[in-house]
């Protein structure tokens, strides 16, 4: 089916067709899609009041709630790019995206964020109802409207993982497909409701989980952050259909409670990064429905694959790319490897970014001919079409010769039950020799001994899989998202071994 043009269409079109059905909760209260679309006229009103016009950079630091859905699609009807930022990010990280993305203005969401109110504070902010405007920039300068199908909606920073966060430009046209695709793919329907605790400021939250649930009609319960005793309450109290999480967010809820859980929900998901097999199945145990995995990234707005509802998986496949989209897996020459044999990941279709902004050499890297984006990630594919992530090309880590992969080594770590997660990097030694460090975030149960994780690795990996050095921690570094930041890692490590010397 043809696609609207504006991510804002689908608020509009469900205003229309279900005025009265509840699209949005927060703190409770609810929206019904008819009142959501007053609260876009609203923002988009407030948003041409500060002077937002065409090609603008619109930056909302908030955490999830009304007026942060409001202003995406208020800023998409004026054509404005939304760059959304996460306000548990330090001052200086909100003002290298300011700066980065030439933002007309900046809007804090004051009512459902102390840390936005903070930041509001520092700059300088005066109040609009229940947001918070920081002062004009003068000097931005509007982008060109793409009157065709090229329009950017969104500029999302990636979650910087493995260095520098880069700018993603994504378009109507890439959420706007994901958007219809999640919702197919989970079955939504207007009676589901759907948990909205994944950040709106990072693609996942975006795209699969708000415009997803919206697409469909179904009400989304907003939450400004993660916690697992009310992510718990939740589940029961408002009786939520649809969990969609990162793997670190079901790892807090099962320390929470390990009683199966009886509940309304129908559909469970995890995505963003790596699935780790034991927690998998203790998921599976509590719940007692299946754990869905899906795998992509921000350049592919973000979603690649995902395993389908009637078709479950028992391993960690990510299952297999999503309708319209093709991968590819080749070596270093670019050429297709076989079924089974591991390769980097090459992916083409509508969820493939426009670029990264400003930054036109990394995207050409990033661009392979005929459309293709290298996902820098190493997969390997069955024949009947399900993917495997075997890790990231850049964490690749190469010891006196020997490919280590820190997924296999995390995967055997996290299985020992004084083991809540891990992190493997590898630290440089020697041009081209790497050794093996792992940080390990305790159960705090259970802590184990360093002698005892060395011993428990030695029985079951090979001599240099293991570990040079294991670095016990109570938490590891996370970026909002619950997502390990490696890159913090692989720099301690290195310090590390500096101090050591
Ligand atoms: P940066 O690009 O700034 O280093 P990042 O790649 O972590 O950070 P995101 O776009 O948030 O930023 O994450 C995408 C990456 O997350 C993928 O490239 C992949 O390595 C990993 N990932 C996502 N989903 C899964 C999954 N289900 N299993 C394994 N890995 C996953
Ligand atoms: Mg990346």
């Amino acid at each position: 089916a043809a696609l609207p043009s504006r991510i804002s269409a689908i608020a509009r079109q469900r205003a229309a067709s279900s005025p009265d059905a509840p699209g949005l909760h927060e703190d409770g209260r609810i929206w019904t899609y008819a009142q959501l679309a007053l609260e876009v006229d609203a923002h988009a009103a407030l948003l041409r009041q500060l002077g937002v016009r065409a090609g603008d950079r619109v930056m909302v630091v908030g955490e999830n709630c009304m007026a942060q859905v409001a202003l995406i699609f208020a800023a998409a009807e004026l054509d404005a790019w939304i760059v959304n930022v996460n306000a548990r990010l330090s001052a200086a990280e909100i003002a290298t995206i300011r700066a980065h993305s030439g933002a007309r203005r900046v809007l804090y969401t004051v009512a459902a964020s102390a840390e936005a109110r903070q930041h509001a504070a520092g700059d300088n902010a005066t109040t609009h109802g229940a947001l918070m405007t920081g002062p004009l920039n003068e000097a931005c300068t509007p982008e060109p409207v793409d009157p065709g199908n090229q329009q950017v909606a969104a500029l999302i920073y990636t979650t910087g993982t493995t260095g520098h966060p880069k700018a993603v430009m994504l378009t109507h046209r890439n959420l706007l497909f994901i958007a219809a695709v999640s919702s197919t793919l989970r079955g939504l329907t207007t009676q589901d409701r759907a948990c909205g605790v994944l950040p709106i400021s990072h693609v996942y939250g975006l795209a699969s989980v708000m415009l997803g649930t919206l697409y469909a009609g179904a009400c989304l319960y907003l939450a400004p952050r993660f916690s697992a005793a009310a992510m718990l309450r939740a589940i029961t109290d408002d009786r939520l259909t649809i969990l969609q999480g990162v793997p670190a967010m079901y790892a807090r809820l099962l320390e929470l409670n390990a009683a199966p859980l009886a509940s309304s929900l129908r559909f469970i998901y995890a995505g963003g990064s790596p699935l780790d097999p034991s927690l998998k199945r203790q998921v599976e145990h509590v719940f007692g429905l299946p754990l869905h995995n899906g795998y992509g990234m921000t350049e592919s707005s973000p979603t690649i694959s995902q395993t389908r509802l009637d078709a479950p998986r028992t391993d960690t496949s990510v299952g297999s790319t999503i309708p319209g989209v093709d991968v590819r897996i080749v070596d270093e020459a670019g050429a297709d490897v076989a079924a089974g044999v591991a390769g980097e990941l090459w992916v083409r279709g509508p969820n493939v970014m426009k670029g990264y902004y400003l930054e036109p050499a990394l995207t050409a890297a990033a661009m392979r001919d005929g459309g293709w984006l290298n996902t820098g990630d190493m997969a390997r594919q069955d024949l009947d079409g399900a993917l495997f992530i075997v890790g990231r090309t850049k964490e690749l880590i190469i010891r006196s010769g020997f490919n280590v992969y820190p997924l296999e080594v995390e995967t055997v770590l996290n299985a020992h039950p004084g083991v809540a997660q891990s992190a493997v990097v590898g630290r440089t030694v020697a041009a081209g020799n790497e050794e093996v460090v792992a940080f390990v975030e305790a159960n705090p149960q259970q802590p184990p001994g360093e002698q005892e994780l060395r011993d428990y690795l030695a029985e079951r990996l090979s001599a240099y899989k293991c570990p040079s050095q294991i670095v016990i921690m109570a938490a590891l570094p996370a970026a909002a998202t619950g997502k390990i930041l490696k890159g913090q890692l692989k720099a301690l490590a290195q310090d590390m071994s500096a101090t050591k010397a």
